[in-house]
């Protein structure tokens, strides 16, 4: 990866983490990200406020835990490490603290296919992790257990975990998982709603890996059952 690649990718953190306290989802110092390299990955550094971080000040490792950098990595940067090094579909991992997330995370409660949406993190629930302290090597097995098949989870009496293949998806999904997790919060004083069944699920997930939902439809239409007139006009330039 050229220099210039590696530059953009921190930029491309430092505006995600902006975006991650914007949107709501992260308060305080709480949270982290991490994108992958060709040999290696970027992580934010521990402790550091993200309205102060500057590209500068992301930190760089290698599989093996060794890092360059002026600060420390973030004290959770073995479950990213091994996400990264077992999860070949994903690029990007975002962790934070979300308000309604980490409700149901101290009752160590799943969210379950209540609303069809929970299909965006790849199955028919939203798995919530064991508690272990953080910073630990029990923490990223079990984030790593939670996470088998899925692109979210909850961590008990923590926060949340969200993947994607670019910064951008990771942080869309999280953003997701905390509107879900909102709705679920919401709506469980009426009473346990009920989820839809295994085979309703499937077709959902169908329905989204056709759809790519979630993802801009490709030029020629060929993800979606809808065809743009004009095909975008980044993809008329590259023909
Ligand atoms: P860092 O500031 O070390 O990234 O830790 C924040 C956190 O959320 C720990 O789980
Ligand atoms: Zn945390």
């Amino acid at each position: 990866m050229s220099k210039s690649e590696e530059a953009t990718l921190r930029r491309e953190m430092v505006e995600t983490c902006r975006q991650m306290n914007l949107s709501g989802i992260n308060q305080g110092t709480s949270g982290n990200l991490s994108v992958r390299l060709s040999n290696g990955f970027l992580i934010t550094p521990s402790s550091l406020p993200y309205d102060n971080m500057r590209p500068g000040d992301i930190m760089k490792m290698d599989f093996d835990g060794t890092f360059e950098g002026k600060h420390r990595p973030s004290s959770e940067w073995r479950f990213h490490r091994d996400i990264l090094r077992e999860r070949e579909d994903v690029n990007a991992v975002l962790h934070c603290h979300s308000v309604y997330a980490t409700t149901l995370a101290v009752h160590h409660k799943a969210i379950p296919a209540f609303h069809y949406m929970v299909g965006v993190a790849g199955g028919s629930s939203i798995r919530c992790a064991r508690y272990a302290t953080f910073g630990t090597q029990a923490l990223s097995d079990a984030a790593l257990e939670a996470l088998e098949g899925r692109l979210a989870c909850l961590l008990g009496q923590h926060g949340q975990i969200a993947l994607g293949r670019t910064l951008a998806s990771a942080l869309w999904l999280a953003i997701e998982v905390e509107t879900l997790a909102r709705m679920y919060v919401q709506a469980l004083p009426l009473g346990e709603p009920p989820v839809l069944p295994e085979e309703e699920m499937r077709r959902v997930l169908e329905q989204m890996q056709r759809m790519s939902y979630g993802q801009m439809p490709e030029p020629d239409g060929s993800n979606d059952v809808a065809r743009p007139k004009r095909p975008p006009a980044a993809a008329r330039k590259r023909r």
